[in-house]
């Protein structure tokens, strides 16, 4: 076999659990693995422009440390020698973090987000920095400034977003597993679309410090993976309470993420909001997501209809305490700070028109629509009428969760209302994008803990024919129980994998 083909084959095999046995049993080094993964980026990521950055020399300083340690004979934790690639909004030092924003182009960080400390401490390597939409706003990636990302599935369709390109970087084998972010399920719809996992911690289980912040009371990092398994490694790895982060929660989460038992699944009730399984979901869609609902079904799992009548104005309502934070959040850009203007001659022009033609060079449409909507609805005279009201509205829409889970443990969902679509498909018309959130900016808005995890029809697994865009469905539960939608999660992969 060349080499080529068995590195790929290699590649495409490996989990974070069987990376660890074979780095263990020393079947390999973690230093071969990331010249694979590095060649292998070369050749593909031509074609998906997955990253807008690597990270070669020091990602072979980390793998070769992780061999140190392994060869020593010392204990390897999971992570240890584990590839990933890092969304571009999270900083690592010395490295670029551009949020795919021309007016971040020059700069590199000066610290790590505590999510990078937390992974380099379990030994983890970072591949490189991903593609999203310009500061985490978009849909489908394609408001980075920088460059388009592919479908992996599907080269003419959009890997979803923000977290584009660490979507598509996992599902095409060009990294082992990535982070994202999700302020209104740029984790959950990406992982969907390209047919990966993807969890969103509860709110204050994983700390944001050195996340360059969108809208900081809905913003949470967490995993995209191949697998659940995987993602409660990394979810692991990154909750606790962080000093720097005062949102954070004093979590204890052990190994029942990843050991769930049998018994205390089979015992979980499901439930399925009537305002999730509507008309303008693709028939494609629910159908994939039935076919989850009844293999869970075969595991003994009790389901049940349930209500979540406000869910209904959960959009409307995010893009009103959404843009509002966006625009105090994106004020300290000025062209200025953060590694220097946009080409515009400081000396040619006073402060307030050299403010001005930064900003309107360096951000892009989508950027600027929302600060100025999040300039207007907090300006004084429209507070009340729209940004007060909102915030009223976002606690109706969490007393309708905690209503509900008296009754049921997990509610289980569409993520995205379609598949991946086409690239320039909804570009044009900003609403029908903001409408591919619809089912997971709930969760957002209510802290909850939630997962996209692919449906795994033998359709799916055939995966040539253009039928078959992955799908993915949710699961949402209750505030730090990422235990339970992991558990489900696990159980779910193993009959999946069975078929
Ligand atoms: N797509 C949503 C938006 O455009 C969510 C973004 C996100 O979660 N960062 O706001």
């Amino acid at each position: 076999m060349n080499k080529a083909v068995s590195y790929l084959m290699h590649l495409h095999d490996l989990t974070i659990k069987k990376f660890h046995d074979g780095l263990t049993n020393k079947e390999f080094t973690a230093l071969e693995v990331a010249e694979d993964y590095f060649k292998y980026i070369d050749e593909r990521d031509k074609e998906i422009g997955a990253y807008l950055s690597l990270m070669k020399d020091e990602a072979l300083k980390q793998a070769e440390h992780a061999d140190l340690t392994v060869a020593q004979g010392k204990n390897v934790g999971l992570l240890a020698g584990v590839p990933l690639a890092i969304k571009d909004n999270i900083l690592i030092t010395g490295q670029p973090a551009t949020a795919a924003s021309k007016i971040l182009e020059n700069y590199k960080a000066s610290y790590d987000a505590t999510v990078i400390t937390n992974l380099k401490q379990a030994g983890a390597v970072f591949l490189g920095k991903t593609n999203m939409d310009e500061f985490a706003m978009g849909s489908s990636t394609e408001n980075s400034a920088f460059q388009k990302t592919k479908n992996p599935h599907d080269l003419e369709r959009v890997p979803g977003g923000s977290s584009g390109g660490s979507a598509a970087a996992v599902a095409s084998h060009m990294a082992l597993a990535a982070l994202g972010s999700d302020t209104g399920g740029s984790i959950r719809q990406p992982a969907s679309f390209c047919g990966v996992v993807g969890l969103k911690p509860t709110y204050g289980a994983v700390s944001r410090h050195g996340l360059i912040a969108m809208a900081s009371s809905l913003d949470q990092i967490g995993p995209l993976t191949k697998t659940v398994e995987d993602a409660a490694i990394i979810f692991q790895a990154l909750a606790g309470r962080d000093r720097f982060d005062s949102t954070t929660a004093e979590t204890q989460y052990g190994d029942e993420l990843r050991n769930p038992k049998l018994e205390d699944i089979k015992n979980m009730t499901i439930g399925l909001p009537d305002e999730y399984f509507v008309s303008g979901v693709e028939p494609a869609v629910i159908k994939e997501v039935e076919s989850a609902i009844n293999a869970l079904k075969s595991l003994g799992i009790k389901f049940k209809q349930i209500k979540l009548p406000h869910t209904r104005y959960a959009l409307a309502c995010y893009y009103i305490i959404m843009p509002a934070e966006v625009s105090s959040n994106l004020a300290r850009f000025d062209g200025i700070r953060y590694g220097g203007a946009t080409g515009v001659n400081r000396r040619s022009v006073g402060l307030l028109e050299l403010y001005k033609k930064n900003r309107s060079r360096g951000f892009g449409a989508e950027t600027k629509r929302r600060i100025i909507l999040g300039t207007f609805v907090l300006s004084s005279g429209y507070y009340d009428a729209y940004y007060a009201q909102a915030q009223k509205v976002r606690r109706l829409i969490k007393n309708d969760f905690d209503q509900v889970f008296k009754d049921v443990d997990v509610i289980l969902t569409p993520v995205a209302p379609t598949p991946a679509f086409k690239f320039g498909e909804k570009t044009s018309d900003p609403l029908s994008m903001y409408l591919s959130d619809i089912f997971t900016i709930p969760a957002n808005m209510a802290g909850l803990p939630a997962i996209s995890i692919p449906t795994n029809s033998p359709i799916q697994k055939l995966a040539t024919s253009k039928t078959s865009l992955p799908v993915g469905f949710q699961l949402i539960g209750k505030p730090l129980h990422e235990a339970d939608i992991l558990g489900i999660g696990q159980y779910y992969e193993k009959i999946a994998n069975s078929v």
